[in-house]
């Protein structure tokens, strides 16, 4: 249950009223506290300080439409994803940091195209101890220096909770993956900064699950949440997962958040990725992000789905298009 306080009472009041009530309490334009879960009525201590309630049959609350009907927007730098922009903000490229040279050249190819925000890996959440795992510390230092020189926003993401305060200091957007996005640890930490969060659905994650791990940022106090679509694992083995489309149109009509998809670790193959994305913009979405590379063959991590720069220009030419029909524009 949400309950928003009468306009008379105290911040300070509200913080007493929520340990009263073992409620969360977010301050902002309005004191609300938000009561844990299953409860329907009123506390009898807040009797009197309710301007307004909502009850929900489930834990999705903060990130409900029921609760605010409006889309969340969430900015960085000079961008703004979701609210009523209709705009689908391109994030492009590589999965891993993996030198100077290499990030340098997808910045330039970003700001060439008028794109404003660059991804890159720096601790890899990988399958096998065996395989790269990013450069840490040292590739957050590149993507700081990109930021600088071109003026771009960065996200990369945090693989657990003791690299989040190094993200903050270094990159715009904290990207929580799709195995991460059940640490607690880390979504506790992410609820605790007003820095945007970028959370990935888990390939296993049913689309409460999902909104929940949300609802643990956005109850600490943490408003600039959004969510990213990349993929579930079905029966199917012919693509690396299954992109769960209909769960973005669930999304869209349930929840009040930015809603980001990534159609480049749902399939897993390059030569699917420009169809797949052009579904993605098709559904008027608030961004679509892509890996890029300047030599796939060779990238030290998801080799087989990043795409040439080459392929990535003509993407966009084709994304502007697709947007435009649906009455986004791609930026
Ligand atoms: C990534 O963005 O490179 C990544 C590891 O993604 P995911 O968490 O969706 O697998
Ligand atoms: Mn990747």
């Amino acid at each position: 249950m949400i309950i928003q306080l009468k306009n008379n009472v105290s911040r300070e009041k509200a913080a007493a009223l929520a340990s009263e009530s073992n409620a969360f309490h977010i301050s902002n334009e309005y004191q609300v506290l938000i009561t844990g879960s299953g409860i329907k009525e009123l506390p009898n201590c807040l009797e009197g300080f309710a301007e307004k309630t909502w009850v929900f049959a489930n834990d999705m609350q903060l990130a409900s439409k029921a609760y605010q009907a409006d889309k969340r927007s969430v900015k960085f730098g000079n961008v703004t994803i979701g609210g009523t922009t209709n705009q689908t903000v391109l994030i492009g490229g590589p999965c891993s940091v993996e030198s100077e040279e290499q990030i340098r050249s997808s910045a330039e190819l970003l700001v060439n195209l008028g794109l404003s925000t660059l991804r890159g890996g720096c601790y890899k959440p990988r399958t096998s101890p065996y395989s790269f795992q990013g450069l840490g510390l040292e590739g957050l230092k590149l993507l700081a220096k990109m930021r600088e020189e071109f003026g771009l926003n960065v996200i990369t993401e945090a693989r657990d909770a003791t690299h989040i305060d190094e993200i903050i200091e270094y990159t715009d957007i904290i990207q929580v993956g799709a195995k991460a996005m059940y640490d607690q640890g880390i979504l506790r930490a992410c609820s605790k900064t007003n820095k945007p969060v970028l959370i990935k659905r888990g390939f296993g994650t049913t689309l409460q699950e999902f909104v929940q791990a949300a609802e643990f940022v956005l109850s600490g106090g943490n408003e600039n949440v959004v969510l990213c679509e990349r993929g579930i694992r079905t029966f199917e083995t012919g693509t690396r997962f299954t992109l769960d489309l209909c769960g973005v149109a669930w999304l869209q009509e349930y929840t009040n958040l930015p809603i980001i998809l990534d159609p480049s670790h749902a399939i897993g193959y390059a030569y699917g990725v420009p169809s797949l994305a052009k579904a993605c913009v098709a559904m008027g979405i608030d961004g679509l992000l892509i890996e890029t590379h300047p030599n796939p063959k060779v990238a030290l991590s998801d080799a087989s789905q990043q795409l040439n720069y080459l392929q990535f220009e003509q993407l966009y030419r084709d994304l502007q298009k697709v947007a435009e029909s649906v009455g986004y524009k791609m930026v």
